[in-house]
């Protein structure tokens, strides 16, 4: 049989790990100069805008709403087919998460059920990019205007996207990126979140380290209640290597991608009954490549059909946050958001990642199209 082909994996070229290595030996192993440096790279990309890291993205999204003030009695608006981090972090900070269900043709929430959802209670919104495809970001801020909404973008999956030719990132309000070891640019585990001015960072940087200041008569002083989120210099060693590669796994991704649909035809999803993602190849980063299964498919069945008969490693993103317990505990329950329900019931992630190439997608394509015809 094939090699295992998995669904996502790191790549991480020899001069970053000689570069971890360095700082290993350097004597300064947690945040230091390789974090500084990071942190200038990734502002200079977003265009000059405050960038601060973090040892995760979750907690970029929960000391975003903490800067912006959100707390108990505050509603804040998401998506229900995300990581449950995106709400949880809205429970983190003693505020309501509520949901929007999501198109189904993008996967993303709808603007319009986001803008029905709205009520004065409503503080802020956080919209997913999922797989790295943006919102219509020209209608999320107008709403957000409209209403006087903060906006906290996941963009955990989105570095590399573009709207309108401006990086995701660049522009907006508070943007939340993530490292997780499946990201297409990663540090094992870290984030970053880029912020409006030098205030909102100064709080950032206070979230981050137990609320510390250096601005106290003794050089030290605590003034709010922060955290232990800071990112070490070893995860920034290994930030700096892969971003400065992320112009070239970004198309690569797109190349992938493109020859997904390539090869599956313009007559798949008649044939099979399963729905691709919309063919979009300048504004995403091509983070996942999602297709939704026709209701006759059972997902487990189709995954273990997929691992056991041609080797190949599916994942699925995501199960529909509003009907985990700790959800359903909070009053959310089945029928709420039906799209939302049918997309994360049947949606699967085929394998895509940097170090794969056109014949990877083909045995994809030729396995899938067995099992969804068998
Ligand atoms: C990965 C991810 C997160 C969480 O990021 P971590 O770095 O794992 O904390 C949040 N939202 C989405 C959409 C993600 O893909």
């Amino acid at each position: 049989m094939n090699t295992f082909l998995p669904f996502s994996k790191p790549t991480i070229d020899e001069a970053t790990i000689a570069s971890v290595a360095d700082t290993l030996r350097s004597g300064w192993i947690t945040s230091g100069p390789k974090v500084l440096e990071f942190e200038k790279q990734l502002s200079a990309y977003f265009g000059g805008r405050p960038v601060r890291t973090f040892n995760s993205g979750t907690c970029t999204m929960e000391i975003a709403l903490r800067i912006a003030g959100i707390g108990a009695g505050d509603e804040v608006i998401t998506t229900p087919i995300s990581w449950v981090a995106t709400a949880n972090v809205i429970i983190e900070v003693g505020a309501t998460p509520v949901f929007a269900d999501i198109d189904p043709v993008t996967r993303n929430i709808d603007l319009d059920k986001l803008e029905a959802a709205i009520t004065p209670r409503t503080k802020a919104v956080i919209p997913v990019y999922l797989a790295g495809k943006p919102v219509d970001m020209d209608r999320l801020y107008a709403i957000a205007d409209k209403y006087n909404l903060r906006v906290i973008e996941d963009a955990a999956q989105a570095i590399g996207s573009s709207w309108k030719e401006k990086p995701i990132g660049s522009f907006g309000d508070f943007v939340s990126f993530s490292f997780q070891a499946n990201k297409n640019i990663t540090t094992s585990e870290g984030g970053c979140l880029v912020l409006n001015d030098e205030i909102e960072a100064t709080f950032a940087e206070k979230y981050r380290l137990q609320g510390v200041t250096r601005s106290g008569w003794d050089g030290i002083e605590v003034d709010v209640l922060g955290g232990k989120f800071n990112m070490t210099d070893i995860a920034a060693a290994i930030g700096l290597g892969q971003f400065a590669k992320l112009d070239a796994i970004t198309a690569q991704r797109r190349k992938l991608a493109k020859h997904y649909f390539k090869t599956l035809g313009k007559d798949f999803e008649m044939q099979t009954g399963a729905q691709l993602p919309p063919a979009e190849f300048e504004s995403t980063n091509w983070h996942l490549f999602q297709v939704v299964l026709p209701e006759r498919i059972a997902r487990p069945d189709f995954m273990a059909k997929m691992k056991e008969q041609h080797n190949i490693g599916i994942g699925f993103h995501y199960a529909p946050i509003h009907l985990f317990k700790l959800y359903r505990e909070r009053g959310f329950k089945e029928g709420m958001f039906p799209v939302a329900e049918r997309v994360g019931k049947q949606i699967v992630s085929l394998p895509m990642f940097y170090a794969m190439d056109e014949a990877d997608v083909e045995r994809t394509c030729k396995a899938m199209r067995e099992v969804l015809t068998e």
